[in-house]
């Protein structure tokens, strides 16, 4: 028989219960992945297009190769898939990508503001700032580019009009990295009331930057 993947497969079916569960997507928007090296390829075990989350199962988990060919499944895979296989060309260090339209950060995504540095977890977790891309059509190429291009070495980012992106050496960190934004883009909205948050001074935040590179492996600077 050949390989199914299935233990990878369970994995980013877990990944999509968590994201419903934390009610971080609804309907069928949003995607997970992750990605798989083997001896002769990598492949990307990916969620189908469009299956609405209550009729989702292990069947609509796929694996593709990098050229989006099927490997495992017979659905359709996300159609964020090129902004998930730009990632991980781009990012040799990520092996797991969430995308959800998370309320609080599709509203900073919307109004095209950054989730400005704020919170001390949030420079040492995500890298610091987490971006706006610019404006790509869903599903372009365009899209993907823009989204590497703001990621940069950070683990999440948002999409200008449409939702925020977490990356992760496996999908615990991608997962936390979307939930933190989520976390932190409702605090500013909260502080907002209370006279609005205040920014890390740079110092701070350049210091807690190396701390996010040496805990993510990245080269000191
Ligand atoms: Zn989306």
């Amino acid at each position: 028989m050949s390989e199914t993947y299935e233990t990878e497969r369970r994995e980013v079916l877990r990944a999509v219960e968590r994201i419903v569960a934390a009610g971080l997507v609804a309907g069928s928007s949003g995607n997970v992945s992750r990605r798989i090296a083997t001896p002769d390829a990598e492949l990307l075990v990916v969620t189908a297009s469009g299956v609405p989350y209550h009729r989702f199962t292990l069947d609509d988990v796929l694996v593709v190769d990098f050229d989006i060919d099927p490997v495992v499944g017979e659905g359709v895979p996300s159609s964020e898939s090129l902004l998930h296989l730009a990632v991980y060309r781009a990012r040799p260090d990520v092996s797991a990508v969430v995308h959800t339209h998370s309320v609080y950060a599709s509203a900073f995504a919307a109004a095209a503001r950054p989730v400005l540095p704020v919170l001390d977890e949030q420079v040492v977790l995500l890298g610091g700032a987490v971006e706006v891309a610019e404006y790509g059509p869903s599903a372009s190429e365009e899209l993907a580019a823009h989204c590497v291009t703001a990621l940069g070495e950070r683990a999440a980012v948002l999409l200008r009009s449409h939702g925020v992106v977490g990356v992760g050496r496996d999908l615990d960190e991608a997962l936390a990295a979307v939930e933190l934004t989520e976390r932190v883009a409702q605090v500013q909205v909260l502080s907002a009331v209370l006279g609005g948050a205040q920014e890390l001074p740079a110092d701070v935040v350049r210091t807690e930057q190396a701390v996010y590179r040496m805990l993510h492996g990245f080269a000191p600077q």
